[in-house]
Order: structure tokens, then C-alpha cells, then sequence
């Protein structure tokens, strides 16, 4: 038996499974194992995934017996046969492709040269790195980039009336509601480092448009010292 799931692997993406169904179009319905080059490909792609970056470390995740595994839940998807181990995704993914290996083809065409680009894109908040380092620089920038909080901040600034970048004074444009609030990001004011800090306080942050929290960031990096929202306002010159 495959040592395959459990061990704390995210469960697969929907992107995931059409890449797996698109390899099991092409085998024809013989499922080999996790030995088989094709396998393996699949394995290697998968393990450059943009997303899980921390579980992709680790050696179990989407290795080839799994992948090989979940070639046998797509198969029992298609058969009908078997289904103890199929997940909601195996099904709707057979669902919505599984009439159409052209189709699938295509679309696991796209997701292929997606991982490839994503690869050399640079990363939201390009070349910051603080005076903590680069594993403290991550952690930071994604902790800002968690939508839960973003989601926090924004519905207190709601309330108080106070949709405007910290740094600009822009206001949210008011005429699309949709839209609005796409302006905004978060900025801790604090680099984690020095609070060490686990759960965010809302007072810790400062709502700031795309481009001034871009400008705000550059100028720490450059000035290699954290700056407050007015420091980096007179730097920046906004
Ligand atoms: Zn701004
Ligand atoms: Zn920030």
C-alpha cells in the first residue's frame, strides 16, 4: 500500500486534480506506479506548485505513490468503482471534465505554463528585505498579505469612516462599491521580529493603497531601517 496520504498533506486543488486527470486521460486507463516516468514528471510539477510552499518540502507531499495514488482515485471516479478514497474535488473535477480530455488537455496546458510563470514572477512586495532577514521578511509579507486580516482592518476603517491610505490621504473611490476597497492593503507598523508577536493587534496596522505600501516597503529596504507611515511619507515624497 502506498504511503500516500494523511501526514498532514493539504488536500489536492482543484488545479492539481485536472493535471492528475489529464495524465490519466493519456495512460488509457492502466494505472502504473509510482515508479513510471510519467509519474514522476507529474510528481515534479506538482511539488513546484506555486501555493503549499511549506508542505512541499516535505518528502511525502505529491510524491510519486501518491500521485499514482490518485490516479487510481480518478480512475474509480470514472469507473464508478471503488470509491472509498474519492474526494469532493475527484468528483467534481470528473464532473466537469470528464467527457472532455481536449478540454482537459488545454486547460492543464495552461495551469503547466502557469506554474512555469509563476515561478519567475517576482513576488507581491518585490526585493524587501528588512534588516531581520529574509525568512522574517517573508514571514512578515505574508502575514500582511492574509486576507482574514486584510478583512479585519477594513471593516473597522468601515465603520469609522476611514477608507483612506495613511500615507496619501487617498480615499476608496466611491463609485463602484465593488471595486472600493481592491485599493487597500494592510502594513504592519511593527516588523514581527521585534514583537514576536503571534496574533496581529488592528493597532499594529495601517491601511495603505497598492502603491504607497509598495513605495513604503522600497524605502525600508533601501534606508536598511524600519520606517513609520509619516517617515516613509516624507521619503517617499507623497
Ligand atoms: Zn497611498
Ligand atoms: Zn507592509
Amino acid at each position: 500500500m502506498a504511503r500516500t496520504h494523511g501526514h498532514g498533506n493539504p488536500n489536492w486543488t482543484r488545479d492539481e486534480t485536472i493535471l492528475a486527470l489529464d495524465l490519466y486521460f493519456d495512460l488509457n486507463g492502466k494505472i502504473p506506479s509510482g515508479s513510471d516516468e510519467r509519474v514522476k514528471a507529474l510528481s515534479e510539477m506538482l511539488r513546484r506548485f506555486p501555493y503549499h510552499a511549506e508542505a512541499s518540502r516535505k518528502e511525502s507531499f505529491r510524491n510519486p505513490d501518491g500521485v499514482a495514488f490518485k490516479l487510481q482515485n480518478l480512475k474509480q471516479v470514472a469507473t464508478g468503482k471503488g470509491l472509498g478514497n474519492v474526494s469532493e474535488t475527484d468528483r467534481a473535477v470528473w464532473l466537469e471534465f470528464g467527457s472532455s480530455p481536449t478540454k482537459t488537455k488545454s486547460l492543464a496546458n495552461l495551469i503547466r505554463a502557469g506554474v512555469v510563470a509563476s515561478e519567475s514572477a517576482k513576488p507581491v512586495i518585490e526585493d524587501v528585505q528588512f534588516t531581520e532577514g529574509r525568512v522574517i521578511t517573508e514571514l512578515h509579507s505574508r502575514r500582511e498579505r492574509e486576507p482574514k486580516l486584510r478583512e479585519r482592518l477594513l471593516s473597522s476603517r468601515r465603520n469609522s469612516e476611514r477608507l483612506f491610505c495613511e500615507m496619501c490621504i487617498t480615499p476608496a473611490p466611491s463609485s463602484n462599491e465593488a471595486l472600493r476597497e481592491a485599493h487597500f492593503e494592510a502594513h504592519h507598523l511593527v516588523p514581527l521580529a521585534s514583537t514576536g508577536a503571534r496574533i496581529t493587534r488592528l493597532s499594529d496596522m495601517a491601511l495603505l493603497c497598492a502603491n504607497c505600501h509598495r513605495l513604503l516597503h522600497r524605502a525600508i529596504a533601501i534606508e536598511k531601517r524600519w520606517l513609520t507611515v509619516a517617515e516613509g511619507k516624507a521619503v517617499c515624497g507623497v
